[in-house]
């Protein structure tokens, strides 16, 4: 394998060509011509990332990734088998990019720490009000025709118990809209945050936020000890009825289990943004229909789980859209050039990703 890591002696944004993995048509002006204009010799490409694709970004230095682009180890020996000395994830969480492969590989590994909190915590209360209110049910009742209430009370937000698990830069923006709406906020985090004890959150251990709260919502990080935190065994832990929210990744939840307490009413109802198997769906319109998928009443790769899910009338689930709004898109760009062109001087990063122990 070729290592790939090369210093660069200029400081010109001009010796960087990246490939730009997973272009689709919303990102062209706000992410894709910006940096095609300050990357000359750069590239689009509406593909994927993986293993299999790895080879298209040949000629380039760099690759722009997004959430579900797959950066396990096979893919980045890959990218630096093709001379690929950077990845610029266009995103905050790199879950999906082995972090060894890239640190023996010699490859930098860049994100976008924050870029919208308030995108992401107003699309989680935005899925909470939605099931909470039900609109999807109301506004599907008077486009048929139907007029009447029943099954569609809701509750009052005021003084209701609302437990933040994470209490960063988006759980921080999601505690202040959720006390504004008279809510009482508490939280679980190891770093407590003044800011958010300021605003009047409050920090309780993990299984008295189970228990206290009425709405629950993930806003931590997805790694080894934060995967499957919602389980058969935390579900038992809340409250009945309890709604739970999760714009953060999906690998939070064990899926089945969470299927499982809708079915039984112990959680009320669900709002997911992520969704634990979405690199396998997400991003893709899998409802059109191909050669090898003709005239299908199913969508391509129908996937049943997700499928179960969807169609609960007091499930909303989004396809990882928390993220986009036109700020965000802007930000994340401007955020992505700087790293590059940090790549471009040889260092050193502002947002580099390091493995665990050398961070
Ligand atoms: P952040 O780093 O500012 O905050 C994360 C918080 O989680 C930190 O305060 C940390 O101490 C806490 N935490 C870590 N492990 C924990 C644990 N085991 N229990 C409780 N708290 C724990 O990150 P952020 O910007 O607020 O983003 C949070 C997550 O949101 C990201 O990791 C990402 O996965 C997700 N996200 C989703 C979207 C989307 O479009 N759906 C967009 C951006 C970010």
């Amino acid at each position: 394998m070729k290592r790939a890591w090369r210093r660069f002696s200029s400081s010109s944004s001009s010796s960087v060509r990246v490939a730009v993995f997973s272009q689709r048509a919303y990102m062209m002006k706000t992410q894709v011509e910006p940096m095609l204009a300050e990357f000359p010799g750069s590239r689009g490409l509406p593909v994927r990332l993986s293993r299999e694709t790895a080879g298209l970004a040949e000629g380039c230095n760099a690759v722009c990734a997004f959430v579900n682009d797959d950066l396990s180890e096979s893919t980045v020996e890959r990218l630096a088998d093709v001379g690929i000395g950077c990845i610029a994830m266009r995103c905050a969480g790199y879950d999906r990019v082995d972090l060894e492969a890239a640190n023996r590989c010699g490859v930098i590994v860049t994100r976008v720490p924050a870029y919208s909190p308030y995108a992401v915590a107003e699309h989680s209360i935005a899925l909470c009000l939605t099931l909470n209110r039900q609109l999807i049910k109301a506004s599907e009742r008077v486009r048929g025709g139907n007029y009447t209430l029943s099954g569609l009370v809701g509750f009052d937000m005021f003084g209701k118990t609302v437990g933040l698990i994470g209490t960063g830069k988006i759980g921080r923006c999601a505690a202040s809209i959720y006390r504004g709406m008279g809510c009482k906020v508490i939280a679980f985090d190891s770093r407590p945050s003044k800011e958010a004890m300021a605003m009047g959150v409050e920090y309780v251990d993990f299984v008295d936020l189970l228990k206290e709260s009425q709405i629950i919502s993930l806003h931590c990080p997805l790694n080894e000890e934060t995967k499957h935190l919602v389980n058969k065994n935390t579900i038992k832990l809340m409250r009945d009825n309890v709604v739970l929210i999760n714009v953060s990744r999906g690998g939070l939840i064990n899926t089945l289990d969470v299927i499982d307490a809708l079915d039984s009413r112990k959680i009320g109802a669900l709002g997911i943004d992520v969704y634990e198997y979405e690199a396998n769906t997400f991003f893709e319109d899998l409802s059109v229909e191909t050669d090898e998928n003709p005239g299908a009443s199913l969508p391509r790769g129908w996937d049943k789980t997700l499928g179960s899910l969807a169609t609960r009338p007091n499930v909303v689930v989004t396809p990882h859209v928390a993220f986009l709004t036109a700020e965000a898109l802007s930000s994340i760009a401007q955020t992505t050039i700087l790293n590059l062109k940090e790549f471009a001087r040889g260092g050193p990063y502002t947002n580099q990703v390091l493995l665990p122990k050398a961070a």
